[in-house]
């Protein structure tokens, strides 16, 4: 299966480009759904961290508490470390069967963190969706009513603009409208369908 990881920091645009996508028939893996689907109640993963934390991680109705478990790991990079351990691994089995799973011409795995949790040993080929931190700043506080200081500690704890630019092989500059993104996805699409074909 021929794989495209697609990238790129908070609100850049990730989710507007995987819709278009996946409105021309290709399957989309998504990380974050993963990293939800490997702390379900009933999955080992959440009866580790229930054990390892205590119960006050688990809501009334035994679901996880994220928020609780995001204020226990977030100064003690220790625990974080025993948390990514225990979820990495459950997460990129979950990716991995969904990918053998799809059987569009191609695959789309999308992930905010794809070079940082290297799931981008999955890929054959890397989309970033890049887009000025003003614009980025500017798109999610609007669509989260979050205010800047917290879009910027998020967008401090993700790989930098450089960095992603620098790992991709394609590149998506998403500073204009909706319609000019979905032109930019169309001339993707025709090439992913070429190298899926010759691979
Ligand atoms: P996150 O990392 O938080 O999941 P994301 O990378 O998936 O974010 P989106 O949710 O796709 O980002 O986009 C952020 C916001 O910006 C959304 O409200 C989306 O509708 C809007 N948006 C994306 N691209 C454009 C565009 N070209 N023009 C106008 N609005 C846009």
């Amino acid at each position: 299966m021929f794989v495209v990881g697609l990238t790129g920091g908070i609100g850049s645009g990730k989710t507007a480009v995987s819709d278009r996508f996946a409105a021309r028939g290709i399957e989309v893996v998504d990380a974050d759904v993963a990293a939800r689907a490997v702390v379900e109640p009933g999955q080992p993963a959440l009866k580790f961290i229930a054990e390892h934390f205590g119960k006050v991680i688990l809501t009334a109705d035994g679901q996880l508490d994220r928020a609780a478990l995001r204020a226990r790991v977030f100064s003690d990079p220790a625990e974080r470390e025993w948390l990514e351990a225990l979820l990495h691994p459950r997460i990129s089995e979950w990716i991995a069967e969904q990918l053998a799973a799809a059987s569009s011409a191609y695959v789309v795995l999308v992930s905010p963190l794809l070079f940082e949790t290297n799931q981008v040993r999955f890929t054959d080929r890397v989309l970033v969706v890049d887009v000025s931190e003003e614009l980025q700043l500017e798109r999610t506080m609007a669509r989260d009513k979050n205010d800047e200081a917290q879009v910027r500690s998020i967008m401090a704890a993700q790989a930098s603009r450089e960095e992603r630019l620098d790992k991709a092989d394609d590149i998506i500059v998403n500073d204009a409208d909706l319609e000019t993104l979905n032109a930019h996805v169309e001339e993707l699409h025709m090439n992913y369908l070429a190298a899926a074909r010759n691979a």
